[in-house]
């Protein structure tokens, strides 16, 4: 059958208004899927009854994560954050491991994951770490600026593009400090900084990458690897 995937929207407050990027959704389109968007619902009663009726979840890109869910004080260079969307996702990715659903992290989808799991995520990259590659590239958005290395070969992303080393976009200010326990760094950019992680547990599909794979997959059979494994995985 083919499967629901729920992709969790922006959310402007300005506006009011939840919204997808075309990318994203179409991306699930073409690799088999049927994409639903997932409104963050201040009520979060719901979530378990939506994830029951979802096969997969893709946490998607935003705004910066709240310090307060790692336990830290909000520094001065913190971006703009969405409260409404921190809380829906965290409660989101908790309750797709607990009921093993397949979960796909882009950006800072992926440091969403991290941060539910228990990790952390650096609030600037600029100011805290030192030779730091540019991470908010100016480049046109399906082009890879800078290079990743993937570091763990026993992982589904390796299992899935099957290079050790590739280039991505990137637009990230944050990236992660910490790592969840249970989780692993699969692959890292020249400056260290990590670009994705998975799961250990083998009983479960949750991956996460730092780059958006929903603008290049047009181009880069690669990045449509990652949208078409994970439909895959779950249509069986
Ligand atoms: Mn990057």
């Amino acid at each position: 059958m083919t499967p629901f995937i729920g992709i969790t929207g922006s959310y402007d407050y300005n506006s009011s208004m939840a919204y997808l990027r075309d990318g994203y959704y179409e991306a699930v389109e073409k690799a088999g899927g049927i994409p639903v968007i997932l409104l963050p619902l201040e009520d979060k009663t719901s979530i378990p009854n939506i994830i029951r009726r979802l096969d997969g979840v893709i946490l998607t890109g935003g705004p910066d994560i709240d310090p307060v869910y790692f336990g830290e004080p909000p520094k001065l260079n913190l971006g703009r954050v969405c409260p409404r969307r921190d809380e829906f996702e965290i409660a989101l990715a908790r309750e797709c491991i607990e009921l093993k659903k397949p979960i796909l992290g882009i950006c800072r989808g992926m440091q969403i994951i991290n941060v539910a799991f228990g990790g952390s995520v650096f609030q600037d990259i600029r100011a805290e770490i030192k030779g730091a590659l540019k991470h908010l590239q100016d480049a046109p958005t399906w082009y890879g600026s800078h290079e990743i290395e993937i570091t763990d070969l026993d992982s589904r992303l390796y299992g899935v593009t099957g290079v050790k080393k590739m280039k991505v976009n990137s637009y990230h200010h944050q990236s992660i400090k910490l790592v969840a326990p249970r989780f692993t760094v699969t692959a890292v950019s020249g400056d260290g900084i990590i670009e994705a992680i998975e799961t250990v547990r083998r009983d479960i599909f949750c991956m996460g990458v730092q780059w958006h794979p929903e603008y290049m997959w047009q181009k880069d059979h690669f990045q449509f690897m990652i949208f078409k494994h994970f439909i895959d995985f779950i249509a069986g």
